[in-house]
């Protein structure tokens, strides 16, 4: 069940609302950068602009991720020393669930809870620990996100098709921070999109290149689905408007 109003002790001076997201917020339990937009995604202070994640206000004790099939994770709210995120790669700076092991594991809340398997309109897509040998991540067209660390990924069951969590993150943060209409985001999130809108209705080859570009924009569209919240919030109307611009 979810709670509408709570306590929380990293903000006990007030309580917090479970409201819906309108805007971008900054998590104050977690500290990501970014957001999850929906129905009821977020407990807010109005008062003092604060939010917690609904995965940071109401985390649970432990966890386990198959990923990490040895590895029992505890939600632990202060972290020491430099921290990295083993599924986006981001810092680590507030929440975070940790492993017991020595040479620990750590996951975002939000990461942790990342869905395994995300269906729509035809569209089959798998979390991977990393890229497959045969693929290559269509936003940075590399198989790691940096030089020292895979990242986790979204491959699509036809195998065509593969974007890093992070690459999809940095990209509508980015957009966001440009207005969401600047067709630059666009291209970058597309690979060759210029040479497809080029060849668009012309002939067999463009047809094929249209088809290609419309499911890869399906895909993008349930990964971003994943990461920001629920799919009919505005992060995607938002990302709709900037694929229609
Ligand atoms: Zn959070
Ligand atoms: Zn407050
Ligand atoms: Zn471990
Ligand atoms: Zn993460
Ligand atoms: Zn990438």
């Amino acid at each position: 069940m979810k709670f509408t109003e709570i306590k929380h002790l990293s903000h006990p001076q007030h309580t917090l609302t479970l409201v819906p997201a309108q805007e971008p917020y900054s998590c104050d339990g977690c500290k990501q950068k970014g957001f999850r937009l929906g129905e009821s995604s977020c407990y807010e202070c109005k008062q003092c602009n604060f939010h917690l994640h609904e995965e940071c206000a109401m985390p649970e004790s432990s966890a386990f991720h198959p990923f990490f099939k040895t590895c029992e994770f505890k939600f632990v709210e202060n972290v020491q020393g430099e921290r990295r995120c083993d599924a986006c790669g981001k810092d680590v700076k507030g929440f975070v669930y940790q492993c017991q092991h020595k040479k620990a594991y750590d996951l975002h809340p939000c990461c942790m809870k990342l869905e395994r398997t995300l269906n729509g309109d035809g569209v089959k897509l798998y979390l991977r620990e990393k890229v497959s040998s045969r693929l290559k991540c269509l936003k940075c067209k590399s198989k790691n996100v940096a030089e020292d660390f895979k990242g986790w990924s979204y491959e699509s069951d036809c195998g065509q098709y593969c974007y890093h969590v992070a690459c999809v993150k940095d990209l509508i943060l980015e957009n966001w921070k440009k207005g969401q209409t600047s067709d630059t985001g666009l291209q970058i999130m597309v690979p060759n999109m210029k040479d497809a809108v080029e060849q668009s209705g012309r002939g067999k080859k463009g047809k094929k290149f249209n088809k290609y570009l419309t499911k890869a924009l399906l895909v993008l569209k349930l990964i971003v689905s994943a990461i920001f919240g629920d799919p009919i919030g505005i992060a995607v109307v938002c990302f709709e408007q900037l694929l229609s611009s």
